[in-house]
């Protein structure tokens, strides 16, 4: 496994390369943040970003969300996968903001995670990017480059890459980590053919110098 210092070092390496990550998901408020958060699972930064403008329009608060029609959410969310079930999700959410929470996202998280369609990873964003609340995210960019490089075991589950991290890095560097990560993963660490030639982890990283080798 990669040690502390290799970790802390290999996080110095990828701020160098990506400077100033920082999450893509447009929002002006934790509130639009958590919806916003909500509609990217299985959908990219992108798409989720082409429709929350006119869904906020519509539905500019928790309250509004509450009392709508599943179909008039879905109306603004079709292109989204998954869009039936996130209307659901989204309106019980905000029926639970309201009735629990006084109208306003909560900052821990344990109270995020009783809310409908929200789980850890969610809670995670939320809270660093909405809070500065240090908390480390795991997406599938993140699990996938924590395996190949070691600081977590190939069978590690998410809940143990995002202690892995939290263990190795210091709680300050925890939301910039996560960004770093993901942005490392979309243009270099990518799933299928990974730009290991120019990646500046090479000499600490078993699964590059195997793919390497395995392309001569
Ligand atoms: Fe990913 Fe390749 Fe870099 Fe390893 S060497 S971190 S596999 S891009």
């Amino acid at each position: 496994m990669l040690s502390k210092a290799k970790t802390r070092w290999a996080m110095t390496q990828l701020y160098d390369l990506i400077p100033d990550a920082k999450g893509a998901l447009i929002a002006d408020s934790p509130f639009q943040l958590l919806i916003a958060v909500m509609l990217s699972a299985q959908a990219t930064d992108v798409s989720v970003n082409k429709v929350t403008p006119q869904l906020f329009e519509h539905f500019p608060t928790p309250a509004s969300f509450a009392a709508a029609d599943l179909t008039a959410i879905e109306a603004d969310i079709r292109s989204i996968g998954l869009y039936h079930n996130k209307a659901k999700h989204i309106r019980t959410c905000c029926q639970q903001l309201i009735t629990d929470f006084g109208g306003e996202v909560p900052q821990t998280h344990a109270e995020l995670e009783q809310l409908a369609g929200v789980g850890r990873k969610t809670a995670n964003v939320v809270l660093g990017d909405a809070f500065n609340v240090p908390s480390f995210a795991v997406d599938t960019h993140v699990s996938r480059i924590a395996k190949r490089l070691t600081i977590s075991a190939e069978n590690a589950s998410v809940r143990q890459i995002e202690t892995d991290f939290q263990t190795k890095l210091p709680q300050k560097e925890w939301v910039q980590a996560h960004h770093t990560l993901i942005l490392f993963g979309r243009q270099v660490c990518t799933a299928r053919n990974p730009k290991c030639n120019q990646c500046p982890l090479l000499s600490i990283c078993p699964a590059g110098q195997r793919i390497l080798q395995e392309r001569g």
